[in-house]
């Protein structure tokens, strides 16, 4: 069986993967990323962890066809670079050709939103449909797209990012330094900035409460509230899912795929969830019910960006 490496790559931990044809993780291993020690130190990491898989699994390097990467930031993989990431302090490393070089074995590269979108694809949430993009909302929301069965990512061009497509002109200000965006409305961060804020406000709420009892607002305790009936939290849950839906209408409407995945911490909160997004989307899509997409919770959780990275050679 001919085997791939998927790895990881985040602004604190690396994971690798060996990865079999079934798009299985056989064995995973970690390590912390530290990327204050620069990128000499950070790839020699990754060229160990890969070393330590083929020992693990007693394979030789001949038995591995490739090692993907995914990587905060933005990737270009006709030059084999990652331009610019700001979680590694990165600019324009030769990612491709330096793990090439420390482990023998060809390598590929993409974003790291762009991998798990993949994994999904492949083997998750989106395995039985032909095109996807997949949401994911936690901190902040990232998307991947996969278009008639590849991942839509142009040689030379950046990921897809519809997290820093405007929401609201002029609006909230955003990580990216726009004012407006998606992210600003439809993130973790953007639900609990409102939820202090409600909270400041209506200090008869059960927001104001948690906080009284030295607990911080996160996206699930807000959630939460809000379904035991707290009128604040509610409102504020209400207006949170119709920014999401709206959203997602925009998403069908540009890209017209069958199927919106959506993952990060947002997709434990399930069908529940799901079945009030889709309504948003059925209600509004131009092109009417016969073509909205379904909506479905990412299964892979934290995997999928292993198994996409070990897959991007497949998907060129
Ligand atoms: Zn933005």
């Amino acid at each position: 069986m001919k085997y791939t490496i998927g790895i990881d790559l985040g602004g604190t931990n690396i994971v690798a993967g060996l990865v079999n044809e079934k798009g299985e993780i056989e064995e995973k291993i970690a390590a912390k990323t530290q990327p204050e020690k620069g990128f000499d130190f950070v790839t020699d990491t990754m060229a160990r962890l890969v070393k330590e898989l083929f020992t693990r699994a007693a394979l030789t390097p001949a038995e591995v066809s490739s090692i993907g990467i995914g990587s905060p930031g933005t990737s270009d993989k006709s030059a084999g670079t990652i331009v610019f990431s700001n979680n590694l302090n990165w600019h324009d490393a030769p990612l491709v050709a330096t793990m090439k070089e420390k482990t023998g074995i060809d390598t590929y590269i993409a974003n790291d939103a762009d991998c798990a979108a993949l994994g999904e694809f492949a083997v998750g949430a989106g395995e039985k449909y032909n095109s996807m993009v997949m949401i994911t909302i936690g901190t902040g929301v990232g998307s991947g797209v996969v278009l008639d069965g590849k991942l839509f990512a142009p040689a030379g061009s950046s990921a897809t990012e519809l997290g820093h497509t405007t929401m609201i002109t002029g609006g909230e200000a955003c990580t990216c330094g726009r004012k407006g965006c998606v992210e600003a409305y439809a993130s973790f961060s953007a639900l609990i900035r409102d939820g202090n804020r409600a909270a400041d406000a209506h200090p008869e709420s059960m927001l104001a409460e948690l906080r009284a009892k030295g607990q911080a607002l996160n996206g699930k305790n807000i959630f939460d509230c809000a379904k035991e009936g707290d009128a604040v939290a509610k409102a504020l849950v209400d207006r949170f899912i119709d920014f999401m839906g709206q959203f997602f209408v925009n998403v069908a409407n540009s890209f017209g795929v069958k199927v919106i995945v959506v993952g990060g911490g947002i997709s434990k909160e399930g069908q529940w969830l799901a079945d009030q997004l889709r309504e948003i989307v059925v209600r509004e899509m131009y092109a009417g019910e016969r073509f909205a997409p379904a909506i479905v919770m990412a299964t892979l959780g934290n995997d999928a960006g292993v198994i996409g990275a070990a897959m991007l050679e497949q998907y060129q």
